[in-house]
C-alpha cells in the first residue's frame, strides 16, 4: 500500500511491549518494561479521584492548569534551585513523549540534524525521523558509558540543531558529570544548538547524589527544553502527565505543535499531579530511599547469579553485562532466553541503539514490590544452579 508513511510501516513494535507479552505468555517476572508496582502515592489517587467528582470534565486551558504550571516551576524551584515563570515557560503534555514529539515537531526542518547520545529511549529517533530530521547517534560504550569528546563534537555539522540528552539516563543509570554538562553547554553555545533536556528520572536519584538541570546553567538557559514527567516521579505510567520548561521563544512553538496534537491533557489528572509535585519533601526522600533499597536487592542478586553489574547511581534500571554467562554476548536472544528458563525478564539493551552494535547489557527494572523481587532473585539463583524452569509455552 502506498497510503503508508515507511518510518512508522518499518518501525515493528516496540521491545518494551514485545518483551512484556512474552513475560505474560510465559509467566515470567517482568522486570523488562519500565513500570513500577506499588508506589503510587494514595495522595494522588484520592487528589484525581475528588477532582473527577467535583471538578470540570471539559478541555482545560492548552497549556495546562494554573496549579500545574505553578508547581512544575515551584518544585524544580524547590529541588533545583531553577527560577522558572511559570506563566511563561511551563507547558503541560500528555506524557514526556508527547512533549518530545511536540518539541521535534515544532524546532525541525527538513532534513536537519539532531544529536542522540545512545543508548537512547526508543521513540527518539522515530520521532525525529518523522518530524523530518535526520538522526545522528554518538555511541556511549560500556564499561564506563562516558562521552567522548572528540566523537561528539565531530558528530556535528553545520546542518546539526538539537542535541538531545537523557540525564539521568535510561536505560544505564548515568547522571551527566558537571563536566560533561558544561561541554554539551559549550558546543551548543558554539553551534548555535538547542539542548532537548530529557529529565524525566530528576527525582530518582541514590545515595545523596547531586543532580543538576541542564536549565539551571545560565549561560544556555535560553536555548534549553527541559522535560518532566509525573509517569516517573510519582510511578503513575499510565497516567501520561508531562511537562516543558522552556523560555517563551522556544516553548511557544512547542505550544503550538501540542495545541495541534493533543491540545488538552485530562485535567484530574493534572490537578493530582499538582498536589503531588506540591507534597513535602518526604516524599521524594522516601521515594529515593525505598527505590535505592529495591536496587541493592536485585543489584546483589543479579550479582550472585553471574553478572557483572554496576554501581546504579540513578533512574529504577540497573544494566547486567551477560558476557560472564553468555560467550556470544547476544543480547536479545539472551533476553528471550532467560525469559523463558529462569522465569526473570529483562530488555536487550542493544535495544537502546539505531544499530544494535552494543550487544553485551541486558536491563533489568527494579521498581517493583520486594517480594516481587525476592521472587525475581530466587529464581535467578535457581537458573543459576542449573535448575531448569517448567515454562508455560
Ligand atoms: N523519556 C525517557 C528517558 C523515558 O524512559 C520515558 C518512559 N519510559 C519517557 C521519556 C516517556 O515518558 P512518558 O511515559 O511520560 O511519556
Ligand atoms: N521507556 C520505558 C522503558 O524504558 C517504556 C515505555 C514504553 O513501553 N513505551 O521501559
Amino acid at each position: 500500500m502506498t497510503a503508508i508513511n515507511p518510518i512508522f510501516a518499518s518501525s515493528g513494535t516496540s521491545i518494551f511491549e514485545a518483551m512484556s507479552r512474552l513475560a505474560t505468555d510465559t509467566g515470567a517476572i517482568n522486570l523488562g518494561q519500565g513500570f513500577p508496582e506499588g508506589f503510587e502515592p494514595q495522595e494522588l489517587i484520592e487528589a484525581a479521584v475528588i477532582a473527577l467528582r467535583t471538578g470540570s470534565h471539559q478541555y482545560p486551558p492548552m497549556m495546562g492548569l494554573p496549579a500545574l504550571r505553578q508547581a512544575v516551576a515551584d518544585n524544580a524551584r524547590r529541588f533545583l534551585g531553577l527560577s522558572v515563570d511559570w506563566e511563561r515557560e511551563v507547558l503541560v503534555t500528555s506524557g514526556a513523549t508527547e512533549a518530545l514529539a511536540d518539541t521535534f515537531l515544532a524546532l525541525l526542518q527538513p532534513d536537519d540534524e539532531v544529536i542522540l547520545i545512545e543508548p537512547v529511549y526508543d521513540a527518539y529517533a522515530t520521532l525525529i525521523r518523522r518530524a523530518g530530521g535526520r538522526v545522528v547517534p554518538v555511541r556511549l560504550a560500556p564499561p564506563d558509558w562516558a562521552i567522548d569528546t572528540e566523537r561528539l563534537r565531530a558528530a556535528i555539522t553545520d546542518r546539526t540543531r538539537l542535541i538531545v540528552v537523557n540525564t539521568p539516563m535510561n536505560p544505564i543509570g548515568k547522571i551527566f558529570t558537571p563536566e560533561e554538562r558544561q561541554l554539551i553547554a559549550d558546543i551548543a553555545i558554539e553551534q548555535d544548538l538547542v539542548i532537548v533536556a530529557d529529565e524525566v528520572y530528576e527525582h530518582l536519584v541514590f545515595d545523596d547524589r547531586p543532580f543538576h538541570s541542564f536549565f539551571a546553567l545560565p549561560s544556555i538557559r535560553d536555548r534549553v527544553v527541559r522535560i518532566g514527567s509525573a509517569g516517573k516521579s510519582f510511578s503513575l505510567t499510565g497516567w501520561k502527565v508531562g511537562y516543558v520548561t522552556a523560555e517563551s521563544h522556544l516553548l511557544q512553538p512547542i505550544a503550538r505543535a501540542h495545541q495541534y496534537v493533543t491540545f488538552t491533557t485530562p485535567p484530574a489528572l493534572q490537578s493530582a499531579v499538582a498536589v503531588g509535585l506540591n507534597l513535602p519533601d518526604a516524599y521524594f526522600l522516601n521515594l529515593r530511599k525505598a527505590l535505592a533499597g529495591r536496587r541493592d536487592v536485585l543489584v546483589s542478586g543479579l550479582r550472585q547469579a553471574g553478572f557483572n553489574v554496576a554501581d546504579v547511581p540513578a533512574t529504577y534500571f540497573a544494566v547486567a553485562d551477560i558476557s560472564p554467562l553468555d560467550r556470544k554476548a547476544d543480547d536479545l536472544a539472551f533476553a528471550r532466553h532467560l525469559t523463558l528458563s529462569s522465569g526473570v525478564t529483562p530488555v536487550p539493551v542493544s535495544s537502546f541503539y539505531g544499530a544494535r552494535d552494543v550487544t553485551s547489557h541486558i536491563r533489568f527494572c527494579f521498581a517493583k514490590s520486594e517480594s516481587t523481587l525476592k521472587e525475581a532473585v530466587e529464581r535467578l539463583a535457581r537458573w543459576r544452579a542449573g535448575e531448569a524452569l517448567e515454562v508455560a509455552s
